[in-house]
C-alpha cells in the first residue's frame, strides 16, 4: 500500500527552512532552547499547519505536544517524531528533520488518501537536549513514567527562568491543543533523527537501522588525601590525592577502552580542592561517563574503577569515595519491529546497516513502556549540536521515505487484522 504515498520532499526541505528560521543563529544554527519563546513558537507553527490539514492537536502536561491523523479503528495510536527544542549553538536537523519527517508523513497519506486501521500520531517531545534544564529528554520521561518527577518543578533554567513558570507559560501559548492525560497507551514509536556520527556518511549508506542505545553510568569519585605545603613536604610525608587520580586515570585509560571496543571512558570534570598553586590538594574529585550496550559489561566496568581508584588512594595514603549519581540501563529494540524497517528499506530500495545508538534520545524512554526504533540518516563530517550542523536535502527526503514506508509497515503488522 506504501507505493501509492509519496512523500514531499520539496514540502519538507521548505518545512525544515521554515522552523529553522526560528531561534535562527548568525552563523547559521538555532538557539531554540526547550520552553523558551522560540520553542513555543515553533510549537505554535506546527499546530497551525495541523490544524489547517485538519488533523487534530494535544498536549499533556509536560507540553509534549501531539498532532493525530484518526484511524479506520480507535485503537492506542501509533507515534513518530522527535523534538522540536535545540542546544544554545544547535544545529538546524538535530530534532527538527524527525519532527518534521513525521508531520510530511502524516500530510502525504493524507494527500495520497490512504486510511490506517491505526490512528497515527507526531510526537514533538519536550526538552529533549536538557541544555536549559536538565536532565534532557524530560517529555519522553515523564510519558514513560505517567507523571513530572516532582524535584523537577523547582529547576532554574540556565538561561532563567523556573521550571514549572515555564512549562505553564508554554501550555498557556497554545491554547487550541487540546489537554491530555500523561501517558497513555500506545502501540509503538519510531523516531527519525541524525545520526550525530560520522559512520553513515564514511561508508556512504542513506539510512541506519539503530537496534539498540548504549547504556550509561555517571560516577563522581573523591579521592581525599591531605593538604600541605608544597615546598616543604618531603615525598614520604605526602598523601597526595593528584598523585592517587594520576595513577588510576593512566591505568583506566590503558586498559577500559583499549580492551573493550565498545565501551566509552570519559572524564569530563575534574575539581581540585583547595585549588591552590602551592599546596598539595586535599582531594581531587572527578566525573566518569561510563556508556557499554551491555549492561553486565557496564557492571564489570564500573566494578573495575572504583576498584582502580581506591588501590591507587590506597598506594597514596589516601582514601577514596565513588558514587555513581546517574544510570540508564542500555535499550535494545525489538525485533518484530526492526523487521518492518528492513522491510521498508527492501521496498524503498535504500541501503541501510544497523548500528548502536551512542547518544541518548527519546525513543530509549519510550522503548520502557512501548514497541520504539529509530532510524538515523548521514550528517555531514559527523557533526552535531554545533551551529555547522547539515544534511544533504536527499538524505533528509530519504529519511522521510523511510519513516513513511516504515510506520506503514509497523502499523500493518502490529495492529489487528
Ligand atoms: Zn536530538
Amino acid at each position: 500500500m506504501s507505493d501509492q504515498a509519496q512523500v514531499n520532499g520539496e514540502r519538507l526541505l521548505k518545512r525544515l527552512d521554515d522552523f529553522a528560521a526560528i531561534g535562527a543563529t548568525p552563523a547559521g544554527g538555532v538557539n531554540r532552547q526547550a520552553l523558551s519563546v522560540e520553542d513555543r513558537e515553533a510549537r505554535r507553527l506546527l499546530a497551525e499547519l495541523a490544524l489547517a490539514r485538519g488533523f487534530q492537536v494535544f498536549q499533556d502536561p509536560i507540553a509534549n505536544l501531539f498532532i493525530r491523523r484518526g484511524g479506520r479503528g480507535d485503537g492506542p495510536p501509533f507515534l513518530i517524531g522527535s523534538h522540536l527544542d535545540s542546544q544554545p549553538t544547535g544545529g538546524r536537523f538535530d530534532g527538527a528533520l524527525g519532527t518534521l519527517a513525521a508531520f510530511e508523513v502524516l500530510e502525504s497519506l493524507e494527500d495520497a488518501g490512504i486510511e490506517t486501521e491505526m490512528p497515527l500520531e507526531v510526537v514533538a517531545w519536550t526538552n529533549e537536549e536538557g541544555s536549559r534544564f536538565s536532565p534532557g529528554c524530560m517529555g519522553s520521561m515523564a510519558f514513560s513514567l505517567k507523571a513530572i518527577p516532582a524535584e523537577w518543578n523547582d529547576l532554574r533554567g540556565s538561561t532563567g527562568g523556573i521550571f514549572s513558570d515555564e512549562l505553564h507559560a508554554t501550555l498557556e501559548a497554545l491554547p487550541e491543543a487540546r489537554m491530555r492525560p500523561m501517558g497513555f497507551p500506545i502501540t509503538g514509536y519510531l523516531e527519525l533523527h541524525i545520526e550525530q556520527g560520522p559512520s553513515l556518511e564514511r561508508e556512504n549508506i542513506p539510512v541506519g537501522i539503530v537496534y539498540g542505545i548504549q547504556g550509561t553510568r555517571w560516577l563522581e569519585i573523591t579521592i581525599i588525601g591531605q593538604a600541605s605545603h608544597a615546598g616543604t613536604t618531603a615525598l614520604s610525608f605526602r598523601r597526595d590525592p593528584m598523585t592517587a587520580a594520576a595513577t588510576a586515570l593512566k591505568t583506566l585509560f590503558d586498559t577500559v577502552m583499549p580492551q573493550d571496543e565498545l565501551a566509552r571512558f570519559t572524564v569530563g570534570r575534574f575539581a581540585v580542592e583547595p585549588g591552590s598553586v602551592n599546596a598539595i590538594p586535599a582531594s581531587v574529585t572527578f566525573t566518569v561517563d561510563l556508556r557499554h550496550p551491555d549492561a553486565g559489561s557496564l557492571d564489570m566496568l564500573e566494578a573495575l574503577i572504583v576498584k582502580t581508584c581506591a588501590n591507587a588512594a590506597d598506594s597514596a595514603g589516601c582514601d577514596a569515595r565513588s558514587r555513581r549519581f546517574f544510570e540508564m540501563s542500555p535499550a535494545s529494540f525489538p525485533d518484530a519491529l526492526l523487521a518492518c524497517l528492513d522491510r521498508a528499506a527492501k521496498e524503498q530500495t535504500l541501503a541501510t546497516k544497523r548500528m548502536l545508538s551512542g547518544a541518548f534520545h527519546d525513543a530509549l524512554f519510550v522503548s520502557h513502556v512501548a514497541p520504539a526504533a529509530m532510524i538515523f540518516v548521514p550528517c555531514r563530517d559527523g557533526l552535531s549540536h554545533n551551529e555547522a550542523e547539515y544534511v544533504e536535502p536527499a538524505h533528509s527526503i530519504a529519511g522521510a521515505r523511510m519513516l513513511m514506508a516504515s510506520t506503514l509497515q509497523a502499523v500493518s503488522s502490529l495492529g489487528p487484522e
